[in-house]
């Protein structure tokens, strides 16, 4: 299997950029998501949504907001490993991770190779 190619310099200065941008727009999420998150109460204009839709809604919001507040301590701990300079190899096999990879995924901390493992279990 051909083994990916070291990042450049300028490669990982994007990188570090792109989840400095990233940790912000995840911050913002959860910010603007903050109040609708509350517990639903009955409020003057119910409207079409009946009280069961709008607990629906806010469960759904709650459980996004779990994956976005997942996603930006990842972030936060990539950018730990970018002060390191451990930023862009696997945690696990220490092989770097690819570009493209870590483009679509910034605060990613796993090649592909040992990633597919473990969710292959
Ligand atoms: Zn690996």
């Amino acid at each position: 299997m051909a083994m990916d190619q070291e990042l450049s310099i300028s490669q990982i200065q994007e990188l570090e950029s792109d989840l400095h941008q990233l940790k912000l727009d995840l911050e913002g999420l959860l910010d603007t998501t903050e109040s609708g998150a509350k517990p639903v109460t009955l409020r003057d204009n119910t409207g079409r949504l009946s009280r069961m839709d709008e607990m629906h809604n806010q469960s759904i919001l709650v459980a996004n907001r779990n994956l976005t507040r997942n996603r930006l301590k990842q972030v936060l701990i990539a950018l730990t490993r970018a002060d390191k300079d451990t930023y862009g190899r696997c945690t696990t096999c220490d092989e770097p991770i690819s570009y493209p990879r870590l483009k679509a995924y910034p605060e990613a901390d796993m090649c592909l190779d040992c990633k597919g493992e473990i969710e292959r279990g």
